[in-house]
């Protein structure tokens, strides 16, 4: 089996990645064949935290908190990234996968508290790393937790696990002729105004010189192929 091309690595997982074909929450198969993909790499040795949304059950800027304190909206968003995080870890428990949830707001009942030298212990010694609700404040995002909690640990790379399988010159479901870019600079991106991750988390990886690999959820195999260093997906670079 070919080597991992990094030792340490922040997978982004979108809340709505776990609905699957579902309008709303968390659909069975589709965490169970997520974890699957996780495991993978997980057991190829390669240090694994993962940052995981909200959207499948609140946003804080959706219909439904409109009229909403925002602050107040975003922390139940937050909280929803609570839920997902331990429905994540314990998905991955019943694979066989130790992982530890630890949650940016006090909820000690519930999760450890995110501290990060506990955190830097637990992926030396094997463990996954979910880092639950968010950056911890509200009017931020999940991306921007991303790139912060990736930031902190020292990992290689952001891998933004989406439904598309990359960045594209156009939008690939209206534009036919859109073709996807394997590679592209923070600079290029910029230039060409290309959505990437939003605007507080792209700005935050591209001063800390943190790759951001976007890549297809839905696609099988597409993780692992990131991992081991495969044209898979789009690498936004220095
Ligand atoms: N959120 C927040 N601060 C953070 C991260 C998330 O306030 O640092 C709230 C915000 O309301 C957001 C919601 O949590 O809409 C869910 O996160 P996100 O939209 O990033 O989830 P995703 O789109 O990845 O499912």
């Amino acid at each position: 089996m070919s080597n991992p091309a990094y030792k340490r690595v922040l997978l982004k997982l979108s809340g709505e990645a776990l609905m699957g074909d579902d309008a709303y929450g968390i659909n069975r198969a589709t965490i169970e064949r997520m974890v699957a993909d996780v495991a993978e790499v997980a057991r190829m040795g390669v240090e694994l935290a993962i940052v995981i949304g909200g959207g499948n059950i609140f946003r804080g800027v959706a219909p439904g908190a409109q009229g909403m304190d925002r602050a107040t909206a975003d922390y139940m968003g937050m909280l929803a990234t609570v839920m997902n995080s331990l429905a994540l870890a314990d998905a991955m428990r019943q694979v066989g996968i130790t992982a530890r949830v630890m949650s940016a707001i006090s909820i000690e009942q519930v999760v450890e508290p995110y501290v990060r030298p506990k955190a830097l212990q637990y992926l030396e010694e094997g463990k996954i790393v979910v880092f639950a609700a968010g950056t911890g404040n509200p009017f931020f995002t999940t991306d921007t937790a991303a790139a912060l909690r990736g930031s902190e640990i020292g990992a290689e790379i952001v891998l933004k696990a989406t439904k598309v399988d990359g960045v594209y010159t156009a939008d690939p479901n209206k534009d036919r002729n859109a073709v996807r870019y394997s590679t592209i600079t923070f600079d290029e991106a910029i230039a060409k105004h290309l959505q990437v991750m939003d605007a507080t988390a792209f700005a935050l990886c591209r001063d800390q010189k943190l790759p951001i690999k976007v890549f297809s959820i839905v696609k099988p195999g597409a993780l692992k192929n990131v991992i081991l260093g495969e044209d898979e997906g789009t690498l936004v670079h220095v």
